[in-house]
């Protein structure tokens, strides 16, 4: 660890585990910080101003969920939720009370330092720091400033809908939205409960985009929860 690291704020209540990920987190470049309660999290939260909290929602004084939504009120800091709740209604009830993902214990290693670099760089991205203009995903490519998509440098058409169903998913690209996330961003609050128009326009968009609509690699559905964009470049294996 060096002054500078980004500084990681654990909180899980299991002390094996709390040793695994501050043994995987150091050894990322990434200055971790631990609490084993909601208490502790709460004012390690406010002390040590960290820049992506890890969040176990069974904690023994308090649920996480809850604790998200208190965080929220007066913090941007990205929240990834880890958690053996695997079902399709925990994970929504995390991200609409505002965490930015969700892994579902087990999880690997690999996959949880490249969730906190796409939070990180989302959240430098929102300070302030470079904007993006541009996100490349693999063949995909966005520009926002002209409004244009391309997959292998061509131009894609899209409708109106289509296009900014895509530029929500690509400016969280590599996080999870959920269906009412999407429904708010793209139709507006009136139409949250609509996710039949998703489902569509989903269907649109990956013909669109998709070598295989069948089979997608950019536009990934997360099942009862949402859709995410792919963050890198790497196809899936
Ligand atoms: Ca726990």
């Amino acid at each position: 660890m060096s002054v500078g690291d980004p500084v990681v704020l654990i909180v899980e209540d299991e002390q094996p585990l709390r040793r695994f990920l501050r043994a995987a987190l150091t050894g990322a470049g990434l200055a971790p910080v631990e609490a084993a309660t909601a208490a502790e999290a709460r004012s390690l939260a406010a002390l040590n101003n960290p820049e992506v909290i890890l969040l176990d929602l069974g904690l023994p004084d308090g649920d996480g969920i809850p604790l998200t939504r208190e965080l929220r009120e007066w913090t941007q800091v990205p929240i990834i939720v880890i958690s053996a709740r695997g079902h399709e209604a925990d994970k929504v009830a995390a991200l609409d009370a505002g965490a930015d993902d969700y892994l579902t214990k087990p999880f690997g290693v690999e996959e949880l330092l490249a969730r906190i670099r796409v939070a990180l760089r989302h959240a430098r991205q929102a300070d302030g720091g470079p904007t993006e203009t541009v996100v490349a995903c693999g063949p995909l490519s966005i520009d926002f400033a002209r409004r244009e998509v391309t997959i292998n440098g061509d131009a894609v058409h899209l409708t109106p809908i289509e296009y900014r169903l895509l530029a929500a998913l690509a400016r969280h690209a590599g996080l999870v939205l959920t269906h009412r996330q999407l429904l708010r961003e793209v139709w507006g609050l009136a139409h949250a409960e609509r996710t039949h128009y998703l489902r569509v326009y989903m269907a649109q968009l990956r013909r669109k985009i998709e070598t295989d609509p069948a089979r997608p690699r950019l536009l990934l559905t997360e099942l009862g929860v949402g859709y995410r964009l792919r963050a890198d470049a790497t196809p899936p294996s």
